[in-house]
């Protein structure tokens, strides 16, 4: 029976710290403000939003909320942008990711000052990352980190498997790993023999993108699985990347879905808000 690591716990215990750390700035009359732009009407992007401004609201950090419509030009998100980036009374600006197919997502992204960059997308918080400086992290690794480190998950010397390479998640996790001086291996759709290096690790991180995909086949005894995936099946039902019936029995802890990472990513939208006026 493996440790279930509780995302939704874990979430909240740091939604809390953060929430003394805001009402401490606001007593001496700072305030933390976050500008949410939302392009369109796409329905998983509404709710993420919406659950970014309840946390705002929970945590005391002002939300501005941009809904824009689809017929938005990219030259107008822009102008917003800039606009948002001289205003000193804006402190995190995130643009709900994916655009509208007319505008151009690496353009925004770099549009954003990086002083203001809470996702940690823009090429100068990633560059931060890979060097080892003080910059935004992104915000769904970043919540790993915490849910191993506050599972007293030792990463140190560990070898780590993450299955993913995309940019806001695989890549940016096999950094943090590292950094915790974790022995990293990335895996990708071109990695031969997918399932020996999963059985080879300690800590398995897996952002496929594909329901159940990993089964037990491919975990080791006792390892601890991370499961990024977030799929609704055919019941309308939330499933992971991970089939959490098969791996459960052989893992030493594992996440679940929902209620693993998904909660983390929001928690950590917050630090990096809270974070911006430190
Ligand atoms: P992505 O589609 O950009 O990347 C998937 C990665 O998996 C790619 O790098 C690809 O090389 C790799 N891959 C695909 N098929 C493979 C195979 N057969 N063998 C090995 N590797 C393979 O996805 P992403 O944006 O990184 O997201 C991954 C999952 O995490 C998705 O289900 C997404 O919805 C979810 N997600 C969750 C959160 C959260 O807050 N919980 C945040 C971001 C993404």
């Amino acid at each position: 029976m493996a440790k279930i690591i509780d995302g939704k716990k874990i979430s909240q215990e740091i939604k809390d710290e953060l929430k003394v750390k805001v009402a401490e700035l606001n007593s001496k009359g700072v305030e933390v403000s976050l500008a949410v732009i939302l392009v369109g009407n796409d329905p998983a992007s509404t709710v993420y939003v919406g659950n970014k401004k309840k946390a705002c609201e929970y945590i005391g950090v002002k939300s501005l909320s941009y809904e824009l419509p689809e017929t938005t030009t990219e030259a107008e998100l822009l102008e917003l942008i800039d606009k948002l980036n001289k205003d000193a009374s804006v402190n995190g600006i995130l643009v709900q990711l994916p655009l509208p197919k007319s505008i151009d997502e690496d353009k925004v992204i770099q549009a954003i000052a990086p002083e203001k960059d809470v996702d940690g997308f823009h090429p100068v918080s990633v560059g931060s990352l890979l060097i080892g400086q003080k910059g935004f992290l992104p915000c769904t690794p970043a919540g790993i980190i915490q849910l191993l480190k506050r599972s007293d998950i030792d990463i140190n010397g560990k070898e780590c498997v993450v299955i993913g390479r995309s940019n806001i998640v695989g890549k940016p996790m096999a950094v943090l790993l590292l950094r915790e001086n974790g022995t990293v291996t990335i895996c990708h759709s071109r990695t031969q023999d997918l399932k020996s290096v999963c059985k080879r690790a300690d800590i398995l991180v897996v952002a496929i993108g594909k329901p159940k995909f990993i089964d037990a086949s491919y975990v080791k005894e006792g390892a601890t699985v991370i499961d990024v995936g977030i799929h609704r099946n055919a019941d309308n039902k939330l499933c992971g990347d991970v089939d959490y019936e098969s791996v459960e029995p052989i893992a030493g802890a594992i996440t679940p879905v929902p209620g693993g990472v998904g909660p983390m990513t929001i928690a950590m939208l917050m630090n990096n808000c809270v974070n911006s006026v430190l």
